[in-house]
Formats: structure tokens, sequence, C-alpha cells
């Protein structure tokens, strides 16, 4: 049998490859000379299957797509207070490299446009490194989220630096306000070089599933950064990924995402899949033409949008039944699926309701394959409940998906295997 998703990203490649608007980038030389054909789409899962079409090999430089990925970085390396300090969490709604900062503070508003991305690219590396080391700290990451070691294209580093005078007048204008504590050209040489790492469109596919699977790589299993980076990673990419054109991005294809001028572009959808495109002419706002069509394709063709995300609610009650009869008779909530704060409402609402009559009660977790935090201590407070209103309250687990089950406070409960484990009084 041909493989399915491969085949749809080849249509969906065929489709939008007769758009030839847009241009290359323009202000980089090297990237001027690249062929405007190159056409490429990955998805990556987040247990590490890649499937792709196109060019999917083809490397050229990762440009912005570096920005959140250092982002993470300084993050992990430094802390949040940090880096907040020094750089917003606000939608410029600007280009990505006009030269503007927070009125006041002299802060760049956000770590996607390039005045807060040369900033961050000084945050790099614990303790206080040199330009070198912390380059080496970029790469050594950026690898890191790929699964592969990388390496500087040095020819479009040098072709980039030798222009860059407008990153030369905003790195200028941060060392100014004392946002940058270095020499303005050190760290513009840096971020240049953070630009110019070589990827292919099936590395980016990964690096965007290594944020979907909460900053873990899905081949390597390494946690490349920690789970609450990830969370303020993908949070920024919804709001100022898309630089002038996030507000449209937010809203028709619905994925935290990232362009490069190079032609890539990224799409992480947390818990589910990381995405990746590449095509090298631009749109007016420096996204590539063809990435947001076929992201605003893959978007509609399979629901990926976050605010679409079906409710687990309704579901996690599978059944509400009563086992055997007189006072051994035992009331059985059976819940499945994974379970979070609306599902596990509905097993307290569902709880409340029933109001058993009957003194055993028995909450089966044996279809559930995950159950967050507070859905976690909101299971427990109604076994508490039911304990201090006379009930015995056993939890059918299995497979301990909620290991040390103490409900606290005059709460009790019992952990049995399976519900035979309860000594079930014959129906
Ligand atoms: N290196 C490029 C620059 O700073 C990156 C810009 C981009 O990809 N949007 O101008």
């Amino acid at each position: 049998m041909r493989p399915i998703i491969p085949d749809y990203l080849a249509e969906a490649l065929g489709d939008v490859e007769p758009d030839t608007s847009g241009e290359p980038a323009a202000y980089i030389p090297e990237l001027a000379a690249a062929d405007p054909e190159r056409l490429a789409a990955a998805f990556a899962t987040v247990d590490g299957r890649v499937y792709g079409a196109g060019d999917v090999d083809v490397p050229f430089t990762i440009q912005s797509i570096s920005k959140p990925f250092a982002y993470a970085l300084a993050l992990a390396d430094r802390g949040f207070d940090p880096v907040l300090a020094k750089v917003g969490v606000e939608p410029s709604g600007e280009a990505f490299n006009e030269i503007s900062l927070e009125s006041g503070t002299g802060r760049p508003l956000n770590p996607m446009i390039n005045a807060g991305a040369i900033t961050v690219h000084s945050l790099v590396g614990a303790g206080n490194p040199g330009p070198a080391e912390r380059v080496e700290r970029v790469v050594h990451g950026l690898s890191a989220f790929a699964d592969r070691r990388l390496a500087v294209d040095e020819e479009v580093c040098a072709s980039e630096m030798e222009h860059a005078h407008r990153n030369l007048a905003i790195a200028h204008m941060l060392r100014s306000h004392d946002v940058l504590t270095e020499d303005a050209r050190g760290v513009v040489d840096g971020y240049t070089r953070q630009c110019s790492v070589l990827v292919t469109t099936r590395d980016l596919a990964m690096m965007a599933a290594t944020l979907a699977n909460h900053g873990v790589n899905p081949l390597s299993g390494e946690q490349v950064v920690p789970k609450p980076v990830v969370r303020q990673v993908l949070s920024v990419m919804f709001s100022c990924g898309m630089y002038d054109a996030a507000g449209d991005w937010a809203t028709q294809v619905g994925i935290p995402a990232k362009s490069g001028v190079a032609g890539g572009l990224i799409g992480a959808l947390p818990g589910r899949i990381g995405i990746a495109t590449f095509s090298p002419r631009l749109d007016r706002h420096g996204n590539s033409v063809r990435g947001v069509s076929l992201f605003e394709r893959f978007s509609s063709d399979m629901g990926l949008h976050v605010m679409e995300v079906p409710s687990p609610g309704r579901a996690t009650v599978r059944s509400n039944h009563v086992v055997g009869s007189g006072p051994d008779a035992l009331r059985v909530l059976e819940l499945q699926g994974g379970i979070d704060f609306a599902g596990a409402e509905h097993v307290v609402r569902e709880i409340m309701e029933t109001a058993p009559p009957e003194t055993r009660v028995a909450i089966d977790l044996t279809r559930v394959h995950a159950i967050d935090d507070v859905a976690r201590r909101m299971v427990l407070e109604v076994a508490r409940r039911l304990t201090l209103d006379d009930h015995e309250v056993h939890l059918v687990d299995p497979e301990t998906i909620l290991p040390d089950p103490d409900p606290g406070d005059g709460g009790r409960v019992t952990v049995v295997r399976d519900v035979d484990g309860l000594g079930l009084p014959s129906a």
C-alpha cells in the first residue's frame, strides 16, 4: 500500500507549486542567489516519525527560525527573570527588522523581532560565556533540538555580515540603552552565525516536534529545555512568530509558528505534531508565500487550529453503573481517555448528581491513559468527600496512573488492580 501521509504532502506541494509570487530575500546576497523553486514539507510526530515530500533533505540557513530556539536556550540557561527584564513578550505589529524599542525602558518588545533576538543571543549560556563559546552553545542547543550535529554556513554568514547595517544599528541602540552590555558588533556577529546554521526541512520538523513534545526530542529522548520554557516559547511564537502578520496567522492557521527569510517555516502543535515547509519566495512580511499557503491548507484539512481541540470532558465518564445489590452493592464509575480539568469536572459533576446511595464506590481508571495534576487533585478530593459521607472508596488502577493516592484530611481510598479484586457480589 502506498503511504497515505507522504502522498497527501506531495499533492499539497503540487497544488502550491504554480504560485511563483513573492521574491527571495534580496538584502542577503547569498540568499538572493538561492534556487527559488525549491519546495518541501515535512511532519514529525511526537514519537519521532517523520513524513516528508519534495526537497526535504536540501539544506538552507535557519535564519529567524533560530529565534524561538535561542530564546528557549536563554530561558533555560539564565532563568525567566533576567531574560524578561531585557526582552518583553508583546507583539510589535511591526516588520521583523524594525528599529523600535519600548519607550521608557528601551527593551525590545519581543524575542521574535531582530531587536529582541539580538538581545536574546547575548543572554544564551550560563555564567558569562565569551562570544565564541556562546555561539557554540547555540549551535549545540539547536543540534539537540534536531538530534543531529548542525553547522554554520560561513558564506551566508559572511554575506549577511557585510550588509548588516540595520542589525548593527539596532545593536548600537540596544547598547546605548544598556540592554546590551558588551560590544555591539560582536553580538551581531554571533547572532548572524546563529541565523546561518544550516538545516533541512526534515531537521526543522524534528525541532518543531521537540517543542510540540514538551521539550523532549522524540528521537533521542533528551529533555532539551524544561517544560515551562517550552510553554513560554510556544506562547510567544503564537502571538509574535509571524511579525506583522501574526494576527492573521493566529486566526486563520492557529498554530504557534516561526518563519525565516531563507524560506523556512515551522509550526509546533503542542502534544501533537511538528510541521516544517521550505520555499524561498517571500511575501511583504518576509514569510514564505507557498509556506503560508501550505500551512493554511494543513490547518484546515487536518483541524490543527489550537482553538479547535476536541473537548475530552464529555467522554471522560464511560459508564456509571451499579454491580450487585443490597449492602454489598458497588457503584462503579468507569473513566476513560486523558483527563484534564474539563474531564475531571465531568467526573465530579457525575458523582454529585448521582449522589450514590451505595456505600461502596469504585472509580475505575483502567481505561485512563493520562491524568494531569489538577484532575488528579479533583478526583482525590471527590474521594475524600465521599469518605467523609461514609462511603468506602476504591480506586481501580492497574497501571498506577494515579500513584500514591492520598486524599488527605479524613479521606481514604483503597487501590485494587481490577474490579474483580473488589470481591463483587454475584449479580
Ligand atoms: N538573519 C536575518 C536578519 O537578521 C534573519 C531575519 C529573518 O529570518 N526574518 O535580518
